[in-house]
């Protein structure tokens, strides 16, 4: 095995040298170890590993979660001028590393290229070494990562008339998600992001806490705030409500003084969705029939509109009155999507992220226009979205749902979990940190 080696010291000004007797110690220690650090270890700055250890994902294996992900030896990725480098010290599961692991409905790999993909879109880490054009961050920092990495050219006016909607970054044609469709995603001892992705980790969360939100709970920030722009009064029929996305929907209705009817599938999810705020819980199973299958029969179809019909009476008992939601906060897609234009009241808007159950869509249309209602598309959130929900999990208000850490060795278990969903709120793994628990860089020394 290779001898560690030490990273050039650097002449920014912002980065920390420390050489002193315990670091020199460290490396003899770390000597032999394929140039990486151990697991679960926090080492002093200037120690820069030429390797580190990722469950990788190649394009020979996808597949399931517990077919498609290996730990693999792989060089540690270098910065460009505007990134940092970040030690990761827990990271966030998200169902895009289940999408990235099958390889459906793409190849992430064919999207960028690279022999290997590094899954993971949150992360809770310290800054490990910065570029030379970023002002805002140290190395040291304790930090979380959102996931949208910006076009570096998305502010600057070009030769398309339709230029201006770029200022915000989402529309821009370059806009990616960082550990999807980028190759160095979280489930690494280190990951590389745009510098304008750290957000400053909220000081009163472990480190699992503070990686398990940025990716659903932002999507789920500007799909409300921003698209559907939810007002106090309102009623939001919230699909998955004790998922990744939906534990997030609920806070945040129940911040604004909306009334979230979340939907779930099992006694133990309604009470996590009553606990969050939820004015009231549909349990699905209790409509056999509702989940929309292509190449249903007419019998099918009978029993999928009455189904539909008890569905929005279900919304009318919880509410007291015959009021349908004004909101539907939909990701399940092609299962539920029918059953979303039906419920969604007069002039309501259907605001949607995601197909999980498959995304060819398919409705009956004179819901749609008779009603004035609309379908509005939506995808993860800008920088500013991301630090204002950011602010609010900082002050309190909404809180991060963690229900389950793993060591880094059992990543493809958790990927198991979500992809069977076997999993309620959110899961994260450990990398550097040791324990749970763990809030900053002293203690986790
Ligand atoms: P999750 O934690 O697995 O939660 C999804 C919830 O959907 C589950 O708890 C489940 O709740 C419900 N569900 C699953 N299949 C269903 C079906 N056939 N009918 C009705 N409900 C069903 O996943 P998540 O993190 O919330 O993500 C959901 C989807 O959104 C994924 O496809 C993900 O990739 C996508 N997403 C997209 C973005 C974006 O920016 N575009 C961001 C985040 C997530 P019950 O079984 O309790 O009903």
């Amino acid at each position: 095995m290779a001898r560690q080696k030490r990273q050039p010291k650097h002449s920014d000004e912002n980065d920390i040298e420390i050489r002193d007797l315990e670091t020199i110690a460290y490396e003899e220690e770390s000597r032999g170890i394929d140039e990486t650090i151990p697991l679960g270890v926090v080492p002093n700055l200037d120690i820069l590993p030429k390797n580190m250890q990722a469950w990788v994902i190649r394009k020979d294996r996808h597949g399931k979660p517990m077919d498609c992900f290996k730990n693999e030896i792989v060089p540690v990725p270098e910065i460009s001028p505007n990134e940092v480098l970040v030690l990761v010290m827990a990271a966030g599961v998200n169902y895009n590393g289940v999408w990235a692991g099958l390889g459906e409905p793409i190849s992430v790999l064919d999207v960028h290229k690279k022999d290997y993909h590094i899954a993971g879109s949150d992360a809770a880490g310290i800054v490990w070494r910065v570029g030379s054009n970023v002002r805002s961050w140290k190395p040291g920092d304790e930090v979380i990562l959102h996931c949208n990495i910006e076009s570096e050219t998305h502010s600057t006016r070009t030769d398309s008339a339709s230029d201006f909607i770029t200022y915000d970054p989402m529309a821009s044609a370059g806009q990616k998600i960082w550990g999807y469709e980028t190759p160095d995603g979280s489930f690494a001892q280190f990951t590389r992001a745009q510098a304008q992705q750290v957000l400053h980790k909220p000081e009163n969360l472990t480190w699992e806490e503070a990686a398990s939100y940025g990716l659903c709970y932002f999507t789920a920030y500007r799909m409300l705030m921003t698209q559907a722009q939810i007002q106090p009064g309102e009623v939001v029929l919230v699909w998955g409500g004790a998922g990744g996305l939906g534990v997030f929907a609920i806070q945040i209705c129940r911040m604004i003084g909306a009334d979230a009817i979340a939907v779930v599938s099992s006694k133990e999810k309604a009470e996590l969705c009553m606990e969050l705020g939820a004015k009231g819980v549909i349990n699905r199973m209790d409509f056999p029939h509702l989940m929309f299958k292509h190449g249903e029969t007419p019998e099918e179809l009978a029993k999928r509109v009455d189904d539909m019909k008890r569905f929005g009476r279900a919304i009318w008992e919880i509410m007291g009155e015959r009021r349908n939601p004004n909101v539907v906060f939909e990701h399940v897609g092609e299962a539920t999507f029918p059953t979303s234009v039906f419920v969604c009241s007069r002039f309501g808007r259907i605001v949607i992220c995601a197909g999980t159950s498959g995304y060819n869509l398919t409705f009956d249309v004179r819901h749609l226009w008779m009603h004035q209602k609309r379908i509005i598309g939506s995808h993860f959130a800008n920088a500013l979205e991301c630090i204002r929900a950011n602010e609010l999990v900082r002050k309190g208000i909404i809180k991060p749902v963690l229900s389950d850490t793993f060591p880094y060795s059992e990543i493809p278990i958790a990927h198991h979990l979500m992809y069977e969903n076997k999993h309620s709120g959110k899961m994260s793994v450990l990398v550097q940190a040791r324990k749970t628990g763990l809030k900053n860089t002293r203690e986790s020394k």
